[in-house]
């Protein structure tokens, strides 16, 4: 068997094509833009780049984009504190997202505590991850949330799929799996301590690996017909010397040889991630100026 490619980058482009037109809708309606803020500590080049990107897609998608950047060596936890205090009263911003990894002298949970979770687009703040697990509206967090549309694309009704995630963190894992079990997978979550890993995603109709561990999973754990999300970002040495390349957390060659369906990387989950953002802080636009968006996204 030779897996479909599912690709992320057009899934994308086609969520914020349907985001840009609800924008336009919201902001001829309400006489406002819909706002997010991007606020980056520090001169991290990843994190630079994320926080580039996220503006472009936001100033694409006829949002506003207001992009803070502080230096890591004179901004204190108090100052960031302040920042975040002020964006959650302005009225113009309807999305705050720190972006992590602040630096070691921050306390990054006390940060991202502090954002109102009406407005914690990101979804990490301890209110969403509850909601999320009560079945309350909220936040979900971007990148779990972008799996789930790749796999609701390709599958249609989840309901009953065997789900293995491969992964507990809070940002990717155990989102995902609460996302799953929403949509009535029978879910297991499998972590660094999970026994015989193999055999635990050979049972599974639907793999998600979210470990950070380049090409971890092969094709001979797979059952066949499986589809595969790969949200892992590994940078390996290239064949060229002096030179890496992107590499997911599977096996790409052996596992598209046995899954029915498998993500890229690049290409697969990574652009869902700020496609998946923009769509949350058009929700959140929605939701604080009671506007209903014909599509529900
Ligand atoms: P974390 O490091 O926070 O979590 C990794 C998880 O993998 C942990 O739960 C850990 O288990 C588990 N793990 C580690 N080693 C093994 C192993 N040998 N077998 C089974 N499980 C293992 O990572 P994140 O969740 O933040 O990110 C995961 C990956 O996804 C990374 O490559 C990251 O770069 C990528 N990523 C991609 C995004 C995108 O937009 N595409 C966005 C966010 C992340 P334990 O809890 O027991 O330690």
């Amino acid at each position: 068997m030779t897996a479909r490619i599912i690709d992320g980058k057009a899934a994308a482009a086609t969520l914020r094509t349907e985001v840009a037109v609800e924008v336009a809708r919201f902001t001829a309606a309400t006489g406002r833009a819909p706002g997010l803020a991007v606020v980056l500590v520090g001169e991290d080049p990843a994190s630079a780049v994320y926080v580039r990107n996220k503006g472009i897609a936001t100033r694409e998608a006829g949002m506003l984009s207001f992009e803070h950047k502080l230096d890591a060596e004179t901004t204190s936890q108090a100052d960031l504190l302040a920042l975040v205090d002020r964006l959650n009263a302005d009225p113009a911003v309807d999305g705050i997202l720190v972006q992590l990894p602040l630096p070691p002298q921050m306390d990054a949970d006390a940060i991202l505590t502090r954002i109102d979770p009406d407005k914690d687009v990101d979804g990490f703040h301890p209110v969403n991850a509850g909601r999320l697990a009560t079945g309350l509206p909220g936040f979900v967090p971007c990148t779990p949330y972008g799996c789930l549309l790749l796999l609701r694309a390709e599958l249609g009704n989840l309901s009953g799929k065997s789900a293995v995630v491969i992964g507990r963190s809070n940002i990717v894992g155990k989102p995902m799996a609460m996302l799953l079990l929403a949509d009535s997978c029978t879910v297991t979550i499998a972590h660094s301590r999970t026994k015989d890993l193999p055999a635990v995603v050979r049972q599974a109709d639907i793999v998600v690996a979210a470990v950070g561990r380049a090409e971890m999973v092969k094709g001979d754990w797979l059952k066949p017909g499986a589809i595969v999300i790969d949200v892992g970002i590994n940078r390996v040495p290239a064949s060229e010397p002096g030179k890496t390349r992107l590499v997911g957390d599977v096996d790409f060659a052996s596992a598209s040889q046995v899954a029915s369906a498998i993500t890229p990387v690049p290409g697969g989950v990574g652009p869902m991630t700020i496609a998946c953002l923009i769509r949350n802080t058009l929700v959140s636009a929605a939701r604080r100026e009671n506007f209903k968006l014909e599509n529900p996204l």
